[in-house]
């Protein structure tokens, strides 16, 4: 049965594998491209138009929210429950493209995240079945198995690829090994 799909974009490479399996279901895919999370400007604008690309690639329509990149979103979300960052972060988006996909009278809602080996895909799964409703809910479908089909095509058409999650904490996890010792 084919349905309206309003998928949450994380990213160009995340969204190669999720959107070419949906329209080969022959589903009506549309691209949400929502994440304050993805700091600073500079890198929000490379992966803004790396998702812009595989759009193109991928003949799939895509909407952009950046009026609300501001860093403020993200880090107000997170500010004093850093220890639970991921998981409201995950919120922060998801919430966003439920409410979106409800307006837009769309079936489903989904997420690229679920594509991601880093990402805990039980948790955002139950995280999206909490936000769903009757007339549009959440498409839980594993997009894993096809990992590296997904990012072996995203390399072929030479999309860019991030080296951090996205927030400035995953950034200082994944270099903080470059500070030199201290008194050196
Ligand atoms: S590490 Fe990734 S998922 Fe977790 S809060 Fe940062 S950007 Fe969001």
């Amino acid at each position: 049965m084919s349905a309206r799909v309003l998928m949450h974009i994380c990213c160009g490479p995340c969204s190669m594998y999720p959107a070419t399996r949906l329209l080969e279901q022959g589903h009506e895919v549309t691209g949400f491209f929502y994440n304050p999370n993805i700091q600073p400007l500079q890198e929000y604008l490379k992966r803004r138009e790396a998702a812009e690309q595989a759009a193109r690639e991928l003949g799939m329509k895509i909407i952009f929210q950046d009026q609300d990149v501001d860093p403020r979103v993200y880090l107000r979300q997170v500010a004093f429950r850093e220890d639970k960052r991921c998981f409201l972060c995950h919120q922060l988006r998801l919430e966003r493209t439920r409410s979106a996909a409800r307006r837009g009278g769309f079936d489903f809602f989904s997420t690229t995240l679920m594509f991601s080996k880093m990402q805990p895909f039980e948790q955002i799964c139950a995280l999206g079945k909490t936000l769903e409703t009757e007339k549009c809910r959440f498409l839980d479908q594993d997009f894993r198995p096809g990992w590296k089909q997904g990012i072996e095509r995203s390399r072929a058409i030479g999309l860019y690829r991030q080296n951090y999650c996205g927030c400035i904490y995953s950034e200082f996890e994944r270099f903080k090994g470059s500070l030199p010792r201290n008194g050196q």
